[in-house]
């Protein structure tokens, strides 16, 4: 017989079970719009990063990667979605918002994300090379730092990693073909 302890133990366990599949359901949901996002930017021949800015469950801004269409290194998926997202707002802190995006942030991004004081960032893949959520270091959520975001990562890694691999291997294909 479980004592009453154990019961409640249990209860407490599957409720929060439930909740966890409650919340991968909407970060699936929302990573499916950063996708879209990131498959704007492969259109142009950027690399395929996207991002979604939520508000009281509304995506509110998006951004894509234009970085060399736009030929201005500011031009990141997240600080687009950023700018956006404060035009629309009318204000420059995001308190109550969750950033989407299908790469881990750089150092530029991560920075404008504590600057904006965004409470929590879902991240696609991780970014060995240059993240700065967990990888290189962790700009969301240093303590010397006045702001700490919540940080969920790997959300549909592999649909958001497929895009960059095909990205990536579509353009040596190219080179190849010039040389
Ligand atoms: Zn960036």
């Amino acid at each position: 017989m479980m004592s009453k302890e154990e019961r409640e133990e249990k209860r407490i366990a599957k409720l929060a079970e439930k909740e966890e599949k409650r919340n991968l359901k909407i970060y699936e949901k929302y990573m499916e719009q950063a996708l879209k996002e990131a498959k704007k930017a492969y259109d142009i021949n950027e690399v395929p990063i996207g991002c979604v800015i939520v508000q009281d469950d509304k995506i509110i801004a998006r951004g894509y990667n234009r970085r060399n269409t736009d030929k201005s290194v500011l031009a990141h998926a997240e600080i687009a979605a950023i700018s956006e997202a404060c035009k629309k707002t009318g204000d420059w802190r995001l308190e109550d918002c969750t950033l989407y995006v299908t790469l881990e942030p750089c150092q530029m991004c991560a920075g404008a994300i504590v600057q904006a004081r965004i409470p929590k960032v879902v991240v696609g893949a991780m970014n060995p090379k240059a993240g700065c959520a967990g990888s290189i270091i962790n700009i969301l959520n240093m303590q010397q730092f006045n702001h700490q975001c919540e940080v969920e990562t790997g959300i549909m890694k592999e649909k958001c990693t497929e895009m960059m691999t095909k990205f990536f291997e579509e353009l040596r294909e190219q080179k190849n073909q010039i040389m």
